[in-house]
């Protein structure tokens, strides 16, 4: 294998995480009270996150927000994350285009996930919060966030898809070993799990209903706070480390990137990639092409509304300005668990409706196609979310090729797929099927929301 590999040093990790908004040129509406239709403010959010969260939750002044010395600290355990030429992907397809992926999966947890979880849990210990609650799907999130909470002491519950619980075994194990509580969702440990069970008895679980029980446990729990790990405009701020980082490596490689690529469930290892380089697009220096690669069985970028929805199941959380299939849309259960969430974060769905990006989807076979692919040429077997970013990018390297102009082309490898061998063994074994969404199913999953937009 002949790709190579573009380092930083210690001292390159990011001093400060990159806010788009600022910077964007429609803002994104702001989250409403689900009551009273109002605008929250940061204090809204306090009894639910930790107080630092939602200030950077609501930040749409501070183009730059410090990354504490502490959560620097622990980002050098594994950062800064390699930038790499794949050589071998480039060769294996024939292309004539360059294409280069930055390696999120070299943290101790497999994902990007920690990027996040870190600092979310060091401002839960700040403001002297002693537990924390969480959902989690394929279980990338819930093992970050347990690793976190054991690095500040904090007692974690997670809420884990059910689908997910009994097909990733091993992450839940994963969890228990960092110390946490794991519970499959729907549950009967709360009232919203109760309800869906009623409702739905053999339901299997999504992020939307661990969600819900995730939040019901943290606002009835004394000193809980509740952490997410995608969609909110946080989450996408503390990913930036990513993109921040793969700026100074393309420099490092004499290259820049026509085409930045990701993966898409909530938005933020998309977001991550995507907006250090958005920024030179909004600067009019740059023309940069930007690509979020979502699964074809839950497309709510290309086939959503836009509309004000719940981040969950049960409408707990406040109302967001997404890009939505309805906050009830019950996904099919593809292996790409991260990937199976109904909506899309406010500041990417206002970049989508404004032209400032695009989004693709992908069936579950072509993702498996390209992650083999991807294994056998580069070594490294990708997690099945990350595998939609690499078919776009395969995609997008066969157009550029038959357009006769070759494209610098770069993508987010967002973990590994070490612990999803079980999903690899179904494709392997030819049993995985492609599912399709009908118009129907969208346009009766949208219907109940709201018409606020
Ligand atoms: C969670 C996860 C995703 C999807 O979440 P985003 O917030 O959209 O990034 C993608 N890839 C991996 C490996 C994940 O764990």
């Amino acid at each position: 294998m002949d790709s190579k590999k573009f380092l930083l040093q210690e001292k390159d990790i990011p001093t400060a995480w990159f806010n788009i908004i600022p910077q964007m040129p429609t803002k994104p509406r702001p989250m409403l009270n689900p009551a009273t239709k109002q605008p929250l403010s940061a204090e809204d959010l306090f009894p639910l996150f930790s107080e630092e969260a939602a200030r950077q939750e609501m930040n749409t002044t501070d183009s730059w927000i410090e990354i504490p010395e502490q959560v620097r600290d622990i980002y050098k355990i594994w950062r800064p994350t390699p930038l790499v030429r794949a050589a071998g992907l480039e060769k294996a397809i024939g292309t004539n285009c360059r294409i280069y992926f930055k390696n999120e999966s070299v943290s101790p947890v497999g994902s990007h996930k920690l990027n996040s979880a870190i600092p979310q849990a060091f401002y839960c210990k700040q403001q002297g919060v002693t537990n924390i609650t969480t959902e989690t799907g394929a279980g990338q999130w819930g093992a970050a966030l347990s690793l976190a909470s054991r690095m500040f002491g904090l007692d974690l519950a997670v809420y884990m898809v059910k689908v997910s619980y009994h097909q990733k075994p091993y992450r839940r194990s994963i969890m228990q070993t960092y110390g946490a509580e794991v519970v499959a969702s729907p549950s009967m440990s709360t009232k919203a799990g109760r309800k869906i069970i009623t409702d739905t008895p053999n339901h299997q679980g999504s992020l939307g209903t661990a969600i819900s029980e995730a939040v019901e446990l943290a606002m009835s729990t004394p000193n809980c706070k509740y952490a997410l790990g995608s969609v909110l405009n946080h989450v996408s701020l503390h990913q930036t480390v990513i993109g921040l980082e793969a700026e100074k490596q393309m420099e490092m490689a004499g290259d820049y990137p026509d085409i930045v690529i990701g993966c898409f469930g909530g938005g933020s290892n998309f977001s991550g990639i995507a907006f250090p380089f958005m920024r030179h697009n909004l600067e009019g220096n740059k023309n940069t092409t930007f690509i979020a690669a979502e699964p074809a069985s839950c497309p709510k970028l290309t086939r959503g509304v836009m509309q004000y929805d719940f981040g969950d199941e049960a409408g707990y959380t406040p109302l967001i300005p997404m890009l939505t299939l309805g906050h009830n849309f019950a996904p099919a259960n593809i292996h790409a668990g991260g990937l199976r969430y109904h909506g899309a974060g406010a500041v990417v769905s206002q970049l989508m409706c404004d032209n400032l990006m695009s989004a693709v989807d992908i069936p579950q076979l072509e993702s498996f196609d390209a992650a083999t692919l991807f294994a056998k040429a580069e070594g490294i077997i990708p997690a099945p979310e990350s595998a939609h970013a690499i078919a776009a990018a395969i995609r997008q390297a066969r157009k550029a090729d038959e357009e006769g102009s070759p494209k610098v082309i770069l993508f987010n490898l967002s973990g590994h797929g070490l612990i999803d061998m079980t999903a690899y063994d179904r494709y392997l074994a030819g049993d995985l099927a492609n599912y399709e969404v009908t118009d129907e199913d969208v346009a009766r999953n949208v219907a109940g929301l709201d018409k606020i937009i």
